[in-house]
């Protein structure tokens, strides 16, 4: 499958990941909104939220807690963050690999939607 995020996730295109682990996969957003932007991914392909079964719902889990592996590892987990899914067209995702933006390094505005 022709997937930047698979291949950034599982090191066909090398790249310095934050993070690692069996099943998720962190690295920097190439054009970052805040001083730490990161993105948190399953190495298995899911395209959204809506393309996780119930059964497999465990990988939400593992990437919360990936999260907040990287928000202590990168130094941000004290004073906060943001977490943000886009999840299909409505919710403005352009990349079709689930990923949760991991955003700290500055006190955020308020936000809920545009
Ligand atoms: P979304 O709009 O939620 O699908 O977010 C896609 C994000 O992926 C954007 O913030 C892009 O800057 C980021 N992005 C796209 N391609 C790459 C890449 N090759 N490496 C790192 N970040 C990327
Ligand atoms: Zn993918």
């Amino acid at each position: 499958m022709d997937c930047i995020f698979c291949k950034l996730a599982n090191g066909e295109i090398p790249t310095n990941l934050v993070y690692e682990d069996e099943n998720v996969a962190a690295f920097k957003d190439m054009n970052p909104a805040t001083p730490h932007h990161i993105l948190v991914v399953p190495k298995k392909h899911y395209s959204s939220l809506e393309d996780i079964s119930l059964e497999e719902m465990g990988i939400m889990a593992e990437i919360h807690k990936a999260i907040r592996k990287v928000a202590e590892k990168e130094g941000f987990a004290k004073d906060g963050y943001r977490i943000i899914n886009n999840c299909g067209n409505h919710g403005g995702q352009e990349v079709m690999h689930i990923h949760y933006h991991v955003l700290g390094g500055k006190k955020l505005t308020k936000l809920i939607a545009d």
